[in-house]
């Protein structure tokens, strides 16, 4: 009896957390940039919890080697808090910033549903082989190097909307200044 009343509240949270990620959704799409509305899902977003990774990295890992640990950003005048203990590379659905050493400041802003580790290994690959991509263009400049490269995860994201990933990723190309051309991400829109 205890185990079938847990399954039904369970089913009643999924409901729920489905019910607010239409509101969600559609808010996004309705109000873009009405600031209420964005407070108002960002107070939902901290409710709603997806299923985080907790698996840890144990071997030798390219990733976390370049991975870096701040608590918080300085840029000018402007100082960015990060939440405590959002490292690891097994972190999934996240924003995060890619650090250029020769330019000495955040140069690129990604977000992902996937692991950290996934996502920034598609980044270092990238440069391996030369591909044509923004990350690999700054890190194969003349001046630099591909040990020039480290990641910080700027944000957790807890929920699954791709919409809502992606307007948090906008607000930190603002913040941390990576839009081209003082940094290599292309505006979107
Ligand atoms: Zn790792
Ligand atoms: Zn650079």
């Amino acid at each position: 009896m205890g185990q079938s009343t847990g399954k039904i509240q369970r089913e009643t949270i999924v409901f729920i957390n489905a019910s607010l990620m239409m509101v969600l959704e559609f808010g996004l799409m309705a109000n873009k940039n009405s600031k209420e509305f964005m407070d108002f899902a960002n107070s939902i977003n901290d409710k709603i919890k997806v299923e985080l990774s907790n698996k840890t990295c144990k071997e030798e890992c390219e990733v976390c080697d370049i991975e870096r640990h701040e608590e918080k950003i300085i840029l000018g005048d402007k100082t960015f808090n990060l939440k405590k203990n959002i490292h690891g590379c097994q972190l999934v659905n996240l924003i995060y910033g890619l650090h250029c050493e020769k330019c000495n400041h955040y140069v690129y802003v990604g977000e992902t549903e996937r692991s950290l580790n996934e996502r920034i290994k598609e980044h270092l690959a990238d440069i391996r082989h030369d591909r044509d991509t923004a990350v690999q263009n700054n890190f194969n400049q003349e001046d630099h190097c591909k040990e020039d490269i480290t990641v910080q995860v700027l944000q957790q994201i807890y929920d699954k909307s791709a919409n809502y990933r992606r307007y948090i990723e906008a607000q930190w190309m603002q913040k941390l200044n990576t839009i081209r051309p003082f940094g290599i991400n292309v505006k979107k829109e």
